[in-house]
């Protein structure tokens, strides 16, 4: 992304229930009228790009209300972090496409079901989070609506649960017709993050498959590692913030 980005975290609630969280303290619930001042704050600085996120957005009423206002008010970039499931209905999957979201990013844990739901605490999550990909991208796609195309990018947290499985996250992601695989550092504190060295190689091999299927990946928040192939995929991470009140700088990651 090129600009400035508003960060809009708009709720503290959601509906997985995840043992490592990125967003748990880190949001609180804002009214739409409130998120709408934002916005317009945003745009007065010099944002063209706006991310709504932490911790699920989706199960903000006003999202595509907002999404619109978003539109309206010139934002060029409208990107939302989500979980995913709730995109599996089909209507609030057609109200934020025809609202103008222009980017998604749902982060998954695993690349299989068991694991994914093991880590969110909700049976039947990753399945839902699947479908509401698929739903977004079809609706997207739908020939005659009003709306642009999404791109959908897949994240994966990197933790000690699924570092030996990280390449397994590429053909996931082709098959889920993402335009990039974006690996995050794990943040949470409260589950040890698995050991760099082990990291650096399963990100390697992921590469690997990567560059197979022909997918753009990129890492998020990680320190550089000692081997400049990995180094060069690195995207910096900047402080919440850090511009204004409510703005980061570009390089902002998307976060979940
Ligand atoms: S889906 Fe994201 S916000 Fe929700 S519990 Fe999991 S990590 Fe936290």
């Amino acid at each position: 992304m090129g600009g400035k980005a508003l960060i809009v975290k708009m709720m503290d609630r959601c509906n997985n229930g995840c043992r490592v969280c990125f967003e748990r303290g880190r949001s609180y619930p804002k009214e739409q009228r409130e998120i709408e001042l934002l916005l317009e704050l945003g745009r007065e600085q010099g944002a063209d790009q706006v991310t709504f996120t932490g911790r699920e957005p989706t199960l903000h009423d006003s999202l595509p209300a907002l999404v619109t206002a978003a539109r309206e008010l010139g934002y060029l970039v409208i990107q939302l972090v989500t979980n995913g499931r709730l995109m599996a209905y089909r209507d609030l999957a057609r109200a934020l496409v025809v609202a103008g979201v222009t980017e998604v990013l749902v982060p998954l844990w695993a690349p299989g079901a068991d694991e994914h739901d093991e880590m969110t605490r909700v049976a039947g999550s990753f399945a839902q989070a699947v479908r509401g990909i698929r739903a977004l991208s079809a609706v997207s796609r739908q020939e005659g609506a009003p709306a642009r195309a999404v791109a959908v990018t897949l994240g994966a947290p990197v933790t000690r649960a699924n570092v030996g499985r990280l390449a397994e996250m590429v053909p996931l992601a082709r098959r889920l017709e993402a335009v990039e695989l974006s690996f995050v550092r794990q943040r949470d504190a409260v589950v040890p993050p698995p050991p760099l060295d082990e990291v650096r190689e399963a990100l390697l091999v992921a590469l690997e498959a990567a560059r197979r299927l022909t997918l753009p990946i990129s890492l998020h928040g990680f320190e550089p590692f000692e081997d400049s192939r990995l180094d060069d995929l690195r995207v910096e991470e900047a402080a919440d913030f850090t511009l204004a009140p409510f703005l980061i700088s570009a390089e902002a990651e998307e976060e979940c």
